[in-house]
Parts: structure tokens; sequence; C-alpha cells
């Protein structure tokens, strides 16, 4: 067994225990495997031991390695969590089952243009900048709940969650509290908050799934 396939089961333990604290369902939170700066050899061990969900930062470093995947193993779940222009939006929506980094009208649009022009529907998610940081993407909270809307109605796209990357010299507690809430005020499900460090406490504060990326592959080459 390789080492990332037994840490992998060690953080599937973590969020069971995590679930289980919060008075969550089994099974509520879904693990994204985050794959960034790992390549295919590594990243086949954790698809054969079952794992299907995984995550990536940037449009061409997954093209470099996830189309061969995806046509070798049926079912995997891809999720684009990092940064998004609109020159990459038509490859990201082709290969991309997931983006979770939706953030301003331009992208919107070119989303909607591509899902169109490709006949394929990729879930979608709002990136919120809860920390107002001017070095990170995503929406300021103050307009997350009007850009939601503004997805739905003029752009036609359907919004199924938010997603976070707290600053990561503070508590995050925080910042998963006010990404459930703005959530909960926009009327969208799904939320895409905490990392290896934090991703227990993300559950308890109502994450449906969770990004780690070094506590399973170990640290980024
Ligand atoms: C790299 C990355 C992660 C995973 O970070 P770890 O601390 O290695 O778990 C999660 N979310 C985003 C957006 C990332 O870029």
């Amino acid at each position: 067994m390789s080492d990332a396939v037994a840490r992998l089961g060690e953080v599937s333990d973590a969020i069971a225990a995590a679930e289980a604290k919060a008075g969550r369902k089994a099974g509520s939170v879904t693990l994204v495997a985050v794959s960034k700066t790992h390549d295919a050899d590594a990243i086949r061990p954790l698809i054969l031991a079952g794992h299907h969900v995984f995550g990536e930062n940037r449009v061409q470093e997954a093209q470099g390695k996830w189309p061969a995947l995806k046509s070798r193993f049926a079912g995997l779940e891809l999720r684009l969590i990092g940064p998004l222009q609109s020159n990459k939006a038509a490859a990201a929506v082709a290969l991309f089952d997931v983006i979770e980094t939706v953030d301003r009208d331009k992208i919107a649009r070119e989303i909607a243009k591509e899902m169109n022009k490709q006949g394929r529907t990729t879930r979608l998610y709002v990136q919120v900048n809860t920390g107002i940081e001017p070095q990170k993407a995503g929406i300021e909270p103050r307009e997350a709940v009007a850009f939601v809307t503004r997805c739905r109605d003029i752009h036609g796209l359907e919004i199924v969650g938010l997603m976070c990357i707290p600053p990561f010299d503070e508590n995050p507690g925080p910042h998963f509290a006010l990404l459930e809430k703005l959530a909960r005020e926009a009327g969208v499900k799904e939320l895409s908050m905490g990392m290896s460090d934090d991703y227990e406490t993300a559950i308890a504060f109502g994450a449906t799934s969770v990004r780690v990326g070094s506590a399973n592959f170990g640290a980024r080459g």
C-alpha cells in the first residue's frame, strides 16, 4: 500500500470522527484529494484504492495528467479549486466536473457560454474572499449573495455552493461561520471549506466537502 493510500485512510477516519462529533450524518462530508504538484503515478494508487474525487488548482497542470486518467478510470470527479482566467474557461469546462472558483461576472459569462457550446454541465461554486485579502481570489462577502442571484438570473447558471480559503494566519472558525451564513442567505447547500490543517474544524461548522492535499500526499514536491 502506498503511503498516500494509508494517509488517505487516516484522513477519511478523521472525517468520520468529526462528522460523528458534530452530530452529522456519516458520509455527509466529501473528501476532495488535492493532487496539485503530484503526477499521475502518485495519483493512480488512490484511484485504485477506490478514491474518486480530486482537486487541482491550475487548469494547465490538470490538462497534463487528468485526460488520460479520466479515460482510463470511469466515475472520477475532478474539481477546479484555483483561480480561473477567462481565457481558460473553455478548457476548464471541458475537463472539470466541478468549478469551485466562480467569483466575477466575466468568468460566469464565459462559463455559461462554454457550457452551452460544449453541451456540458459543470457543477459550480462561488468562491468568497471571507478575509477580504487583496491578493486572494473570490468575491467579497457583502457582494456574495447578490452575485449568486446574478449567476442564476442573468447568466443562467445554477450555483450549488460556496467555497472559501481563510487567511492562513487567522483562526478559521469565524470564516467558516461566515461562509455558512452566506450560503443560507443565498439558498445554496454545499460548503467547500477546510484544508489539511483545519478540516475537522470546518466539518464542525458545516463543511460538505473538505479539500485536503498535504495530509494525503505528504509535503508538496
Ligand atoms: C492546495 C490547496 C488545498 C490543499 O491544501 P493542504 O493544506 O495541502 O491540504 C486546498 N484548497 C486550495 C484552494 C488549495 O489550493
